[in-house]
């Protein structure tokens, strides 16, 4: 029969798996355990849907024998087997699942110590194999088929005999060369250990023949005599992390669990483990990584948790169990109460469920608190991968979230100079500051400049500064903290003015008023109007708005691609009237009104720049400015 070759990515992992370094070879024992596992899963949960396959999870197992003198290790199971198109497709390529993002991970930091961390799957085999036999009957079908490798030129697959289902893997070990050794992996006790090391919680019997010697009675000699036989035994532990108690599992077993399973490279920012009794009890292990993983603001991006009952996995990726804001947490989530043979549709509406869903929202969010409180730095570094999530989940649902995650926000503060909660904000306002004070803007640094910040920082009250498109929704949501409102600093009162301020800026906006309302009328359009501000004090001017649409609120609207009408901001030009502009524009007013209106022109393009808008015409207002000087 003629070869087939290998795609051409799962050449190129093949590659690496076969030059990759020594240590990392010994977890091909884990990926090909791994796999009978889920094979046996998807047998068991079929058994248990379908009702009528005539297995019980009592017969299924994972076996581990050597051949020494044939150097063969062979790792059977009666598992759900393959069919010849399975086979075809799944061990035909390998751009799947963890994988995929393996090989990019790969492409882009050469050297990291990937294949130690990842599951890297069946073809980890040819890192200490010469050759893979892999024999296989899918369950219900008659037929059996044989995979067979070298690795390097491709794969044939015959038809070939077996009994029962499953899949019998051979892998035929290398010689030893000068520094690397192959031998090893054919000695049982080393085996043993690498299944308690790495397989230990895989919840099928994984069986090995163990050579034991017992005791002969010689009733004639008084030396003992003991001869050799052959027992097999379970050698894993079978139970799960999560069935085990806390001081049974140390925080590497975690970390390495979590990254195995979720193929991360780092370990995870946070793990929570959750032991409920009760009304409904679950057992649940769920972690938040430390990076934000590829593609996760996008469509593509899967949430879940691994759902199982009694140790039964009956869902690979339940939605259900996590809400939206916490889409970023991983993990698996076991319940003794939920009836095995529940379909996705009736999950949904089950009761069970729904608890153990507010259940699980309730801990992550205390755990996150607990995290923010105790170790703010780390909380930060969360922040900084997952903030926008749960700015997303104030918004969403019409605030319905709110209350939970208000607490949970992080903003710069201008005081501080860091990052507070808008509770810590709060806190630390004088007595007589009447609001939250925020700004939006593209960096810190960027609204650090805005002249309307002055007023507020000359009083010593802090400001908030926000750069994210969602915040000025986040603000609208939650509307207050503490009984504090939210008040921007383009606000035309900031409720700091005293009536008697107040009243002379008003007396000043008067007087002027004809010539304020001409240079409107001459700016053609571009502001809703133009007054004389309390806000400014070492700058002439500054944009701010009136009404609900604010300068940032524009130009997020101004990204959203496809036909709706323009939301426009009601700009206004605020004039600081100590400011030695403002007597310019008095003075030109009475000489030539012409000239007082491009010197309006020169001061609202500045306002422009000032508020990190690009200016219409940069070529005409720098003609302008040589023009007055
Ligand atoms: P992964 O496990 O990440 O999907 P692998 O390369 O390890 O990738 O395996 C590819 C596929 O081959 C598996 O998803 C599974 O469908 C199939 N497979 C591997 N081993 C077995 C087995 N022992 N029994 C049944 N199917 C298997």
């Amino acid at each position: 029969m003629a070869k087939k070759q290998f795609k051409a990515e799962s050449k190129r992992l093949l590659d690496m798996m076969i030059n990759s370094i020594y240590t990392h070879k010994e977890i091909f024992l884990r990926e090909i355990i791994s796999n009978s596992s889920d094979a046996l899963d998807k047998l068991c949960y079929k058994s248990i849907t379908d009702g009528k396959t005539g297995i019980s999870r009592e017969d299924l197992y994972i076996k581990v024998t050597i051949d020494k003198e044939n150097r063969i290790i062979k790792v059977s199971d009666n598992g759900i087997g393959m069919t010849a198109e399975e086979l075809e497709k799944n061990l035909g390529t390998i751009a799947k699942s963890g994988s995929l993002q393996f090989k990019t991970d790969m492409e882009k930091q050469e050297d990291i110590d990937i294949i130690g961390q990842f599951g890297v799957g069946f073809y980890s085999a040819f890192m200490v194999a010469e050759k893979v036999t892999v024999i296989t009957k899918a369950f219900g079908e008659e037929q059996a088929y044989c995979w067979e490798s070298d690795g390097a030129d491709g794969y044939t697959i015959t038809e070939t005999g077996k009994d029962g289902h499953g899949t019998d893997i051979y892998m035929k070990i290398k010689e030893d060369g000068e520094d690397e050794k192959y031998s090893e992996y054919l000695e049982i006790f080393m085996l043993r250990s690498l299944i308690k090391k790495y397989s230990d919680y895989i919840r099928y019997p994984i069986k090995m023949d163990i050579e034991k010697s017992r005791k002969v009675e010689k009733p004639d000699s008084d030396k003992p005599e003991y001869e050799k036989y052959i027992e097999e035994e379970t050698v894993n532990s079978m139970v799960p992390l999560w069935q085990r108690s806390k001081d049974e599992v140390s925080d590497e077993d975690l970390n390495g669990f979590y990254k195995d399973k979720f193929f991360d490279m780092k370990d995870p920012a946070l793990t929570i483990r959750a032991d409920v009794e009760g009304a409904f009890s679950y057992k649940a292990l769920l972690f938040v990584p430390e990076n934000t993983p590829m593609g996760y603001y996008t469509k593509e991006y899967r949430k879940g948790l691994e759902l199982y009952s009694s140790g039964v996995m009956i869902m690979d990726n339940c939605e259900d169990l996590i809400p939206e804001h916490f889409r970023f947490v991983k993990g698996v989530v076991d319940s003794q109460d939920l009836s095995l043979n529940i379909s996705r549709e009736m999950l949904q509406h089950d009761r069970q469920l729904t608890a153990i869903r507010n259940n699980i929202e309730k801990k992550i969010k205390q755990e996150l608190k607990k995290l923010l409180n105790n170790d703010p730095e780390k909380y930060e570094k969360f922040w900084q991968s997952f903030g926008l999530q749960l700015k997303y989940g104030i918004v969403a649902d019409y605030g319905a979230h709110r209350e939970l995650l208000k607490d949970l926000i992080l903003y710069h503060s201008s005081n501080e100079k860091k990052l507070v909660t808008l509770q810590r904000y709060v806190e630390l306002m004088p007595e007589q500051q009447k609001y939250i004070y925020y700004a939006c803007g593209e960096t810190v640094a960027k609204i650090d400049n805005l002249p309307q910040t002055e007023p507020l920082k000359d009083k010593g009250y802090s400001i908030l500064y926000m750069t994210d498109e969602v915040d000025e929704f986040v603000i609208n949501m939650l509307g207050e903290i503490d009984g504090k409102q939210f008040k921007s600093i383009n606000d035309k009162d900031l409720g700091i003015e005293t009536e008697e301020e107040k009243s002379d800026i008003e007396a000043k906006q008067e007087e002027n008023q004809v010539m304020l309302d001409y240079l409107r009328d001459s700016l053609d359009g571009k502001v809703a109007t133009v007054r004389l501000s309390n806000k400014l004090k070492s700058h002439p001017v500054c944009l701010t708005t009136d009404g609900e649409v604010s300068l940032e609120m524009e130009k997020y609207f101004a990204t959203i691609p496809g036909d709706h009408p323009d939301v426009k901001a009601q700009r206004v030009l605020e004039i600081n009237p100590t400011h030695k502009a403002f007597y310019m524009l008095q003075d030109t007013w009475q000489l030539d009104k012409d000239r007082c209106a491009k010197l309006g022109k020169l001061l609202y393009n500045q306002a422009l720049l000032i508020a990190d808008i690009s200016i219409e015409n940069p070529a005409e207002y720098t003609d302008l400015f040589w023009e007055l000087i």
